[in-house]
């Protein structure tokens, strides 16, 4: 029998929580979480947070995962996150490039110093690529995405054992409460994969592909159906335990 592939459930708190909130969120979501099927959920605290949801989380099945890391590991950085904490206080995932960070200065130059100390200290690094609403009506979807991942992915390497998430979220989807199509996701999988594999054959087995942008109960299994991706990112719909549940749930009775 062949395995079932790991479907990521991850969890974007953004700034929305304060350090209580967080706290009591991480801990109904752990009580409320039934262990079992193929889902992996990511808790992604706002990074005030994280040590303490760390902790929450320890012992669970539950990961924990960064908004944010700094591309160096130690330094004269005031105010950045280094990887090298975040992996030391207990995360095993880091998003990197999301668009409310692209908005405020993040480059693809930055992505991609961000995913190689990712993986130097044992992060998965998860990458957010997507068009804004501008690009999207003037059909620059395709080349958008094919140029944000490939210099995410630059002369990147991976260590045996290693993968990096690709995420795809168009920017004016995300909070609308309206997802994209989910054939037009899958097209853009493709688009994704094929720029992935033409940058080397190295690359080619170790990444997955997943959705994030208004996914709730009812629409998360079109993304994941039929194998279309290997899991998604959910923001507003991650802040209620219930709901956050329900997505799990809905994904492992796929
Ligand atoms: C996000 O910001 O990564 C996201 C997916 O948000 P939402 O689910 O609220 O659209």
């Amino acid at each position: 029998m062949t395995k079932q592939k790991k479907k990521y459930i991850i969890a974007n708190w953004k700034m929305k929580l304060g350090q209580a909130e967080s706290l009591t969120l991480a801990k109904e979501v752990k009580r409320k979480y039934r262990d079992g099927g193929q889902a992996e959920m990511v808790l992604c605290p706002t990074a005030t947070a994280l040590a303490e949801v760390g902790k929450i989380l320890a012992g669970s099945k539950i990961k924990l995962g960064a908004q944010n890391i700094f591309y160096h590991d130690s330094g004269a950085y005031t105010g950045q996150i280094s990887p090298k904490v975040a992996r030391e206080i207990g995360c095993e995932y880091a998003i990197i490039g999301h668009s409310e960070r692209r908005k405020l200065g993040e480059t693809d130059e930055d992505v991609n110093r961000k995913v190689e100390a990712a993986l130097k200290n044992n992060l998965i690094p998860i990458v957010c690529v997507g068009e804004t609403f501008r690009e999207y009506e003037e059909k620059k979807t395709e080349v958008v995405i094919i140029g944000q991942v490939t210099r995410a992915l630059e002369d990147i390497s991976l260590k045996e054992g290693q993968k990096i998430i690709i995420a795809y979220e168009p920017v004016w989807v995300i909070g609308s409460g309206q997802a994209v199509d989910h054939g037009i996701f899958q097209h853009i999988v493709q688009i994704i994969v094929h720029t992935a594999v033409e940058m080397g054959a190295e690359l080619a087995d170790k990444f997955e592909v997943i959705y994030g942008g208004s996914v709730d109960e009812e629409n998360v299994r079109e993304f994941i159906v039929g194998n279309i991706s290997t899991g998604v990112i959910v923001g507003n719909n991650s802040l209620e335990a219930d709901k956050l549940i329900k997505i799990v749930e809905n994904i492992n009775e796929l």
